[in-house]
């Protein structure tokens, strides 16, 4: 819950307009401002303060304990031009709260974190358990001095300017370790603890044999990433209670499944039990992963609790991002999120040129030119099956005549896949030339390189016997100059020579141009690789010096109807 506290008219107004925005996130705190203040930091997780700063300083000092656990607080000015992240950047995030009430109001966030300021992700940031000399080594990493990365199990980390040797470390581990004097140790959700209880076995016994079972194999509890078990024990309660102390889900699986799973200790009790004749070795392997743990039980007599811990093995992350046509602006949040997160990216140098400033340090960029697509696909894949954050990137849609299919032919389920959508060419070029692909629309790729000519002429007839709209992509090359006049001619064939033709070059580019023509008048010749070409069906009109293609053919009924 976000708490809005204001004092004045001003103020109130812009906190009332971020308080319709965010209904379900924020709460109103009224009445004076020191006690408003007050109530709000012990309730809330984040505060934003419509208050100057020196008096929001002076009311939270006295409240401020610890920055992993205090309030983020946000003020903003009395004219509503700034949104200061002030306490809580990171832990609290401050930072990232400051970022969207400046969108929200208008107002331009201020921060002033180190690490946000010089786009290095703050250690503390990286949604893994974080312990040691956090403040040092971001310090260290600010600085520019050699910080080493331990990687014991291997994790998609975002990017980190390390080097291979150093006087600092970043340790990334699940074991049992203090961290060294110049050290940071992440934790990353490796372990998977099974486990299986007799009806009624109390918490501080499930939770005993647990912390026990990690103890004793030297690993961290802060690396549990969930307790698994059989269906019938859902709703046991001191399974529920200790996965609730552990702050991990409980996952429970079909005795069915858990019984197919090959383990070092069935036994039968739980077979009359439950059905199957393993639950905390089977529970814990069932999704694979290496056994540190065989089942031991608790040491109550008899005992009525069991577990078993498994590490599973890190899992790369390969996000498919697709960079929008070329305008920064046209480049979405998400894909720019993932950017950041990436510490291997992968694509065509030209497109690696036109985000590169906005990689964070360390990224590693694996940069290749035109052509070697299937290597590309190939390298970004085997990236991430090493356990790393890929970025595979492309103009447009990263899946429009793209890297998305032979990144994704490639790969296996041993990875996580996630795609950004962008705006392809298609898209670009309409909106553009104004409003073509009202209807029905296909685009076709002119390019012969992969799709044999008799193919790509069989649909171009289709579509123009559907009269779709296309879109020709890769329509004229230096080496392919015949195929864009011959596809023209298939469409003449159905439709008349006055048809709309746009042609758009370099869309949302600096060197940005279009044209409108049609289809008797295009001269093929004025067309390159970097053009899109949409020829309209028997109904797009040119309106106002713009390409319209009517949203239905009852469109001109429904118009008089209308009227
Ligand atoms: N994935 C891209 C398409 C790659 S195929 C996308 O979704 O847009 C390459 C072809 O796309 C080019 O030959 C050209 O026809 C078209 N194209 C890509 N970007 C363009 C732009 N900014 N303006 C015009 N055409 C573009």
């Amino acid at each position: 819950m976000i708490g809005l506290i204001s004092a004045t008219a001003a103020g109130a107004a812009a906190r009332d307009r971020l308080a319709a925005v965010w209904p379900d996130r924020t709460r109103v705190y009224d009445g004076p401002v020191a006690d408003a203040v007050r109530r709000a930091f012990a309730e809330c997780e984040q505060l934003v303060c419509f208050l100057a700063t020196g008096a929001v300083v002076r009311l939270v000092a006295p409240l401020l304990a610890d920055k992993t656990a205090d309030p983020g607080v946000v003020c903003v000015d009395e004219a509503g031009r700034y949104a200061v992240a002030l306490t809580g950047g990171h832990g609290g995030g401050a930072n990232g709260l400051a970022r969207e009430v400046g969108a929200v109001l208008g107002a331009e966030p201020v921060v002033t974190t180190a690490t946000d300021a010089v786009g290095i992700a703050g250690l503390d940031t990286l949604g893994l358990p974080v312990e040691g000399a956090v403040a040092a080594v971001s310090r260290a990493l600010l600085d520019g001095e050699p910080v080493a990365l331990r990687a014991e199990v291997a994790w998609p980390l975002p990017p980190l300017p390390v080097a291979a040797e150093g006087a600092y470390t970043v340790r990334v581990t699940d074991r049992l370790a203090e961290p060294a004097a110049h050290e940071v140790v992440l934790r990353p959700p490796t372990l998977v603890v099974g486990v299986g209880a007799s009806k009624g076995a109390p918490e501080a016994e499930v939770l005993g044999v647990i912390e026990s079972a990690l103890r004793d194999a030297g690993l961290s509890a802060r690396s549990v990433a969930e307790l698994a078990t059989v269906d019938a024990k859902r709703d046991e309660p001191g399974i529920v209670g200790a996965a609730a102390r552990l702050g991990v889900p409980l996952v429970t699986y079909p005795a069915e499944e858990l019984a197919a799973v090959g383990v070092p200790n069935p036994s039968d009790a739980p077979l009359a039990a439950v059905g199957t004749p393993s639950v905390a070795e089977a529970a814990a392997l069932v999704r694979g992963g290496e056994l540190l743990v065989p089942k031991r039980k608790s040491a109550a007599s008899p005992a009525t609790a069991t577990c078993a811990v498994v590490r599973r093995p890190g899992r790369g992350r390969l996000a498919v991002v697709g960079l929008g046509p070329g305008a920064r602006d046209l480049l979405t949040p998400r894909a720019r999120a993932e950017l950041e997160r990436a510490s291997v990216l992968v694509g065509l140098d030209q497109y690696v040129d036109q985000i590169r400033d906005l990689l964070r340090p360390g990224t590693r960029i694996v940069e290749s030119g035109l052509g070697a697509e299937e290597e590309r696909a190939r390298t970004a894949v085997e990236e991430a099956r090493r356990g790393q954050a890929v970025a595979l990137i492309g103009s447009g849609d990263a899946g429009v005549y793209a890297m998305a299919s032979p990144a994704l032919a490639e790969a296996s389920d041993d990875i996580d896949v996630v795609g950004v959508p962008g705006v392809t060419a298609a898209l670009a070029a309409g909106a553009i030339l104004g409003a073509p692909l009202g209807h029905d629309h296909v685009s076709i790729s002119l390019s012969d390189l992969h799709t044999p000519w008799e193919v790509i002429e069989r649909r171009v007839r289709a579509a123009a016997e559907a009269d779709l709209v296309v879109t020709f992509y890769n329509p004229r090359s230096r080496g392919r100059d015949w195929q864009l006049p011959k596809a023209l001619s298939v469409l003449a064939g159905h439709r008349d020579p006055a048809t709309p033709v746009g042609v758009v070059r370099n869309a949302s580019r600096p060197d940005e141009s279009s044209r409108l023509t049609t289809l008797g008048g295009l001269d093929p010749a004025t067309v390159d690789m970097m053009t899109v070409v949409t020829v309209g069906n028997t109904a797009t009109r040119q309106i106002a010096g713009r390409m319209v293609t009517p949203r239905g053919y009852r469109w001109q009924t429904s118009q008089e109807e209308a009227r």
